[in-house]
């Protein structure tokens, strides 16, 4: 018979956050290559638990208290039972954290990332875009206990699950815990037993964490001493020339989290009015939560090679894809958070940050077009925020920036070279905003830049429309809407001689006194341009009003219909046109009838239906009877 100790404790059972079931069903279904990485992951958790005791204990000594042994990780595996251990004698964690960091998922940007996950197989494609992070022990483990003691507190508690939907938590004796800090336990499936092995740690350690700024142990199990697998030393204080690429490379894996290869690597040290350490990566890969509102930068500010935190914003949001380490020699160690923001050093250090990645970019962009056209294909629409919010980088950004054009085809245009191919007496640059390239290109607003072989930048980044507004120009050269004021293109020669003659300017001008006469408030203006080759009419904005397609963007954004009145636009070298000028200038009042059906199709060709879509249809029905009756 067995009594049941009424002071035990009652085991806690907890279901798992639905996105961290997801996740879990993810990880352990992924045909993922690389399960190597989950060792990254625990030990980059370990060093992250480190270095925030380190920081607080600044403050706060007693913290270290009961073991002053050196913050440190110790990995130890036993091949025979098939465990594998990773401590730590960091900050640890109590009851509540245990439940709350390993029970659900804090950054908004994966769980709404996977909620958008449709199944497992695109989660598979994913997976290696975001930091897995603790869950991917389940990739190689069918249990996993983590035993935890906060330092400063007097109890500890033991978090376990098979990742199978829910966990438990229980309390546990002190002896039987960490004396301070985190010791995760792994029991690894009958496949994964060689991470146990000491070869196959200490060769993942290498590949992955040999940089990682807490010192790193193996202990076999049993054994009482311990072997060094890496220093801790920061990689960022050592000069360039003795760092190798594959140095860089793991220590980017380390802290950015990301999988790829980074495109650009940047180390240097600043010294004179503010000295500092910077070691840090564009990746060649775009972040999931890249447009997560809530993204922050995740650039690692270091003191002293005392890592203070990831969350002061060192670089503008512009650069928030950039990743790694800023360690100051100048601030203080007991920064508060206050101190974090507005701080002086910090802005200095910024500027001078975002100058160097932006030269370092240049250089790329010129050196290497290939390379840099990845980096621009990840992160263009996020250097673009810059040219809108940084008018001080605007040139700068002007250098670097690529541009699909109507030219350009799959490739990439800088505004240089698009300013180097200008036309004759072409005085603009010209863009067309838009949803889609091919939405951009059928549009026939584009007709005439077309007949006279002007490129016309494509924009279709949100972005777009807010930057190109605020930009004054390029080399002299003003933007220009290609839907927006008059087009003044005839001053520019038709390289397309099937444009043909161009209506008497008399008749037209009748034309336009008629369809004016007719259409009333429905338009601001009714003009003729050489904007058209191929179709009869088009629906521009005024000239100082905002771009069309910038207002219906905005007017989208904000609920409404888009509200001022457009210019109809007619083209004088359009049969159609041609034909009822000749009758409004001989008085015909049949032409009268034409101008809704203008109007209505200037809006289809605009994507729009016409005001009133039942008047139209029955007007064209009435000029088929005409012409077929
Ligand atoms: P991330 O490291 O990106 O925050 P993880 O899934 O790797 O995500 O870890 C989740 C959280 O669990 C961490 O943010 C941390 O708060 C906590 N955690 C994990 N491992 C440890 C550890 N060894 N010591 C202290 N806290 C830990
Ligand atoms: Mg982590």
């Amino acid at each position: 018979m067995t009594t049941i100790d009424s002071d035990t404790p009652a085991v806690e059972r907890h279901a798992f956050e639905a996105e961290v079931s997801r996740l879990l069903h993810l990880m352990v279904h992924a045909v993922y290559s690389d399960k190597d990485i989950f060792l990254r992951e625990l030990v980059s958790n370990a060093a992250d638990a480190c270095e925030k005791l380190r920081y607080l204990s600044l403050a706060d000594t007693s913290l270290l208290a009961g073991d002053d042994s050196p913050l440190a990780i110790t990995i130890a595996g036993d091949a025979a039972d098939g465990r594998l251990v990773v401590a730590d004698n960091g900050i640890g964690m109590s009851h509540d954290e245990l439940k709350d960091n390993l029970g659900t998922i804090a950054r908004s940007g994966t769980r709404a990332f996977l909620d958008s996950l449709k199944d497992a197989k695109e989660g598979n494609q994913l997976i290696g875009q975001f930091g897995v992070g603790f869950y991917s022990a389940f990739m190689v483990a069918e249990r996993v206990r983590v035993v935890s003691r906060k330092a400063g507190t007097a109890e500890a508690f033991a978090w376990e699950s098979d990742g199978k939907g829910t966990f438990q938590i229980a309390p546990v004796p002190l002896d039987e815990a960490p004396v301070r800090g985190t010791r995760v336990e792994l029991f690894l499936l009958d496949d994964a037993k060689a991470y146990a092995e000491e070869h196959t740690i200490e060769r993942i350690v290498r590949a992955y964490s040999a940089h990682v700024p807490v010192p790193i142990r193996y202990r076999a199990e049993g054994a009482g001493e311990t072997r060094d697998l890496a220093d801790g030393s920061a990689l960022w204080v050592k000069p360039k020339a003795s760092v190798t690429p594959e140095e860089y490379r793991e220590f980017y894996g380390h802290v950015g989290g990301m999988f790829d290869e980074p495109a650009l690597t940047l180390h240097y040290r600043a010294e004179g009015r503010h000295e500092y350490a910077v070691l840090l990566f564009v990746p060649s890969q775009k972040p999931f939560d890249l447009f997560d509102p809530s993204r922050k930068g995740r650039v690692k500010l270091y003191v002293r090679r005392v890592f203070i935190t990831d969350e002061a914003e060192i670089l503008p949001g512009w650069l928030r894809f950039v990743r790694g380490v800023i360690d100051s020699e100048d601030l203080p160690l007991n920064l508060s958070r206050e101190m974090l923001q507005k701080n002086p050093v910090l802005e200095a250090i910024g500027k001078g940050v975002t100058s160097r990645v932006l030269s370092e970019l240049t250089r790329l962009s010129e050196t290497d077009a290939e390379a840099f056209a990845k980096v621009w294909d990840a992160f263009g629409p996020v250097l673009k925020e810059g040219l809108y919010e940084a008018p001080d980088r605007r040139d700068d950004l002007f250098k670097v920036a690529r541009f699909r054009t109507t030219t350009s085809g799959d490739g990439w245009r800088g505004l240089a070279e698009v300013v180097k191919d200008l036309k004759e007496n072409q005085t603009a640059l010209y863009y067309a905003l838009g949803e889609t390239r091919e939405q951009v290109l059928s549009s026939p607003h584009l007709e005439g830049y077309k007949a006279r072989g002007i490129e016309v930048l494509i924009l279709t980044d949100p972005v777009d429309a807010f930057w190109v507004r605020t930009a004054l120009g390029f080399d002299g050269k003003p933007f220009k809407s290609v839907t927006q004021g008059s087009a003044d293109l005839d001053a520019i020669p038709l390289t397309d001689p099937a444009a043909g003659e161009s209506a008497d300017a008399g008749d037209v001008a009748a034309l336009v006194t008629v369809l004016k006469d007719v259409l009333g408030n429905g338009v601001a203006d009714v003009r003729a341009s050489a904007r058209l080759a191929s179709s009869p009419v088009c629906l521009v904005a005024s000239d100082f009003g905002l771009d069309k397609m910038a207002e219906k963007l905005m007017a989208r954004h904000e609920g409404r219909d888009a509200l001022s009145a457009p210019v109809l636009e007619i083209n004088p070298r359009h049969g159609l046109i041609k034909a009822l000028a000749a009758k409004a200038s001989a008085g015909d009042s049949a032409v009268r009838d034409a101008a809704p059906l203008l109007l209505g199709q200037a809006r289809i060709l605009d994507g729009e239906a016409p005001d009133n879509p039942a008047a139209f249809a029955a007007a064209v029905a009435d000029l088929m009877e005409k012409a077929f009756g």
